[in-house]
């Protein structure tokens, strides 16, 4: 089965139409949160998330913290001026797809999905070597995918060698996993790469090939929307520079 692997959206449709055009045909979505926050279009993210084929998505902070279950102070100004527009034009029905997504799901016997780290699904990133290594113990299937830093990346898991070794993936690159391995497909809709690009990736639950993708989209278009909406100035200029 062909799985394409998302993360982070933040409410930017025009990123996550371009990345499921880019995609070709798959099977299945997995998603590993952030669908909402900083971007203007949380609406109809989740609505063309929820009519993706074979499901399965975990949330992000920002899920969270936009359904109110989370103090808005947990959030930093820009970020928390963003969370409070989402808070009052997410429809009745957006709410209640977030509501009902698990912090840890397992997909197949071979993938776990989370949004920031097994230790902590909802706000550790996994930055660094010694946060995955940490985090290796915290899950029992193979792969773990994860999002949340809005950086695709590739932590292999050295057993002989009882270290970790972080790989940063080139678009349209395929790799065979074996062995433990942590992997960020990166952002869809706020890449911080220094890659303006939305990054998605494409996993293959036969072969076990992960393959990065990056694809363009009509930033403009998305930072107009920004500025209508009255969102902070500063996510509107971070999309065209990928940070
Ligand atoms: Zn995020």
């Amino acid at each position: 089965m062909r799985v394409l692997v998302i993360s982070d959206v933040h409410a930017n449709y025009t990123a996550f139409e371009a990345v499921l055009k880019d995609a070709g045909n798959f099977e299945a979505v997995w998603c590993l949160g952030d669908i909402v926050g900083y971007g203007p279009d949380p609406n109809i993210c989740v609505e063309m998330l929820s009519e993706q084929p074979n499901l399965f998505c975990v949330p992000g902070n920002h899920d969270i913290a936009a359904m109110g279950k989370m103090p808005s102070e947990a959030f930093n100004g820009d970020a928390r001026i963003s969370l409070l527009w989402q808070q009052r034009v997410l429809s009745a029905s957006s709410m209640d797809f977030l509501n009902t997504l698990p912090q840890v799901i397992e997909p197949d016997e071979k993938v776990t999905l989370v949004h920031g780290s097994p230790r902590d699904p909802i706000w550790e990133y996994m930055i660094n070597t010694l946060t995955a290594r940490l985090n290796f113990l915290e899950f029992e299937t193979d792969f773990c995918f994860v999002g949340h830093t809005h950086v695709p990346s590739i932590f292999w898991w050295v057993a002989e060698e009882n270290r970790v070794v972080l790989d940063i993936p080139r678009d349209g690159v395929s790799v065979e996993l074996s062995g433990r391995v942590i992997l960020n497909p990166g952002s869809v809709g706020q890449p911080r790469d220094r890659d303006p690009r939305a990054a998605y990736a494409i996993f293959d639950t036969e072969t076990f090939s992960w393959t990065s993708h990056r694809v363009e989209y009509d930033i403009k278009s998305v930072q107009e929307r920004i500025r209508e909406a009255r969102l902070p100035e500063r996510h509107a200029l971070r999309l065209a520079e990928g940070w």
